[in-house]
């Protein structure tokens, strides 16, 4: 078959590359100027840094085995997560039952109540009964509005803005369900373009072609020359948010940890995280690394401000968690907005789903990391989804 996939990012790629090893012809249409999608990075010092923060899980079998299948799992560094949480002004360690027993702005029973809804959560399979609850309203219900009022309702705004209400608890339980159970992030040597790299050169090598710049949609792109299309881009029927991430390097250290949940609701972003702290600064140039990130609406808000502008809002921000943060120490910034980042996964998600039928029209597939679900949607889920339609558009042709 010739075949046709439209994004170059790492759904695309996997089933691109699953697809040209059974001897298919491959060409993927990107309409940016490079591979990697979500997950793509840019050049710093010696090697690539992913433009939104990124990290695996211990529990993310699909990419580890791709990456083992890749010769690629020697170049995975395994770390302990260090995580904190700003809260009215301090920054707290999050880590652990001692960490939430010695948090102080629960009392002791919303700690005990908090503490044992996440083993509850980490413990149960049985995820479909949480499908028609909302999770803003069952977090309220089970650990009482005080521990919601803390810990749950900033990181559902953060996450999903003033949607935050229409999330499904699926969700939530399996965000903390999958991570409760992971015993370490890892991170690859070289940044996740490693992966996009290794996948579109068993493309290439295969005779399959990647065409950068090539937007389908506003492009010549002729359905009818090819035997099938699989598109991995936003689906029309799914409402999206976007999301910002600035990225700075300076010599100064903020933090010792690597994960910082912020739990303010005037902070212009949801997390702030020093890379360094898990990777090693000696591949930055000997330089830390941070990522202040958020999700917002596609459309209007922080996502029309100008760099500056948003630069500026959040650097403001920053001297509040961390006062000795001096901005004059900066020494690199960028700000990377990006469209279409996070599907909303509102109650009873699976009737979307269904309306998303992965064939669209007879030879015309789609593939995109809306469909995933209950789980958070991550590389990880996006090699599963890739190999998945892969298969289905191979068993079309037998
Ligand atoms: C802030 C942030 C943090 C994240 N952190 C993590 C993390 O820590 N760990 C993790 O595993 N995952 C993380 N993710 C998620 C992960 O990056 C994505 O789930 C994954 O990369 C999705 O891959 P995809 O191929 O399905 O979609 P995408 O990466 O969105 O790829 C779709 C591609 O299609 C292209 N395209 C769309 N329309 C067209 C068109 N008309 N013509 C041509 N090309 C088109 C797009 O340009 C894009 O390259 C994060 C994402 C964000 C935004």
């Amino acid at each position: 078959m010739n075949i046709a996939i439209v994004g170059a990012g790492m759904t695309g790629l996997v089933a691109g590359y699953r697809l040209s090893q059974k001897g298919h012809g491959v060409t993927i249409f990107e309409k940016s100027n490079d591979i990697g999608g979500l997950m793509g990075g840019f050049k710093i010092g010696k090697t690539s840094l992913e433009k939104a923060y990124h990290h695996i899980f211990s529990t993310d079998n699909y990419i580890i085995d791709l990456a083992k299948e890749l010769n690629l799992f020697n170049k995975i560094s395994w770390h302990e997560e260090k995580t904190a949480l700003f809260y009215e002004g301090v920054v707290y360690p999050f880590m652990g039952i001692i960490d939430l027993l010695k948090f102080k702005p629960l009392d002791f029973i919303s700690k005990v109540r908090l503490g044992l809804v996440k083993i509850w959560l980490q413990k149960d399979n049985n995820w479909q009964k949480y499908e028609n609850e909302l999770a803003y309203l069952w977090m309220k219900k089970w650990c009482g509005e005080k521990a919601y009022k803390v810990i749950w309702e900033p990181l559902l705004r953060g996450k999903f803005h003033e949607k935050y209400k229409e999330v499904s608890m699926a969700w939530l339980w399996a965000r903390i369900h999958t991570r409760g159970n992971s015993s370490k992030l890892g991170y690859f040597e070289g940044g996740f373009r490693i992966m996009a790299d290794a996948l579109a050169k068993r493309i290439k090598d295969k005779r399959g072609e990647i065409k950068l710049n090539f937007n389908v949609q506003t492009s010549n792109f002729k359905t009818e020359e090819f035997d099938k299309v699989l598109y991995t881009g936003a689906s029309k029927e799914i409402d999206y948010l976007g999301a910002i991430c600035v990225i700075f390097t300076s010599k100064q250290s903020l933090s010792k940890f690597y994960w910082h949940n912020i739990n303010d609701n005037k902070s212009p972003f949801l997390a702030f995280i020093q890379h360094t702290n898990l990777i090693d600064k000696k591949q930055y140039g000997g330089k830390h690394v941070y990522y202040m990130g958020t999700y917002i609406p596609n459309e209007g808000g922080l996502m029309d401000k100008s760099d500056d502008q948003i630069k500026k809002q959040f650097f403001d921000y920053l001297k509040n968690i961390f006062p000795k943060f001096d901005e004059k120490k900066i020494e690199e910034n960028w700000v990377f907005k990006f469209k279409n980042a996070q599907h909303i996964v509102t109650k009873n998600y699976k009737t979307p789903i269904r309306q998303m039928a992965d064939k669209l029209q007879k030879n015309i597939y789609q593939s995109n990391f809306a469909q995933i679900y209950p789980e958070d949607r991550g590389t990880n889920f996006a090699v599963r989804e890739g190999n998945k339609i892969a298969k289905v558009i191979l068993s079309s042709h037998e």
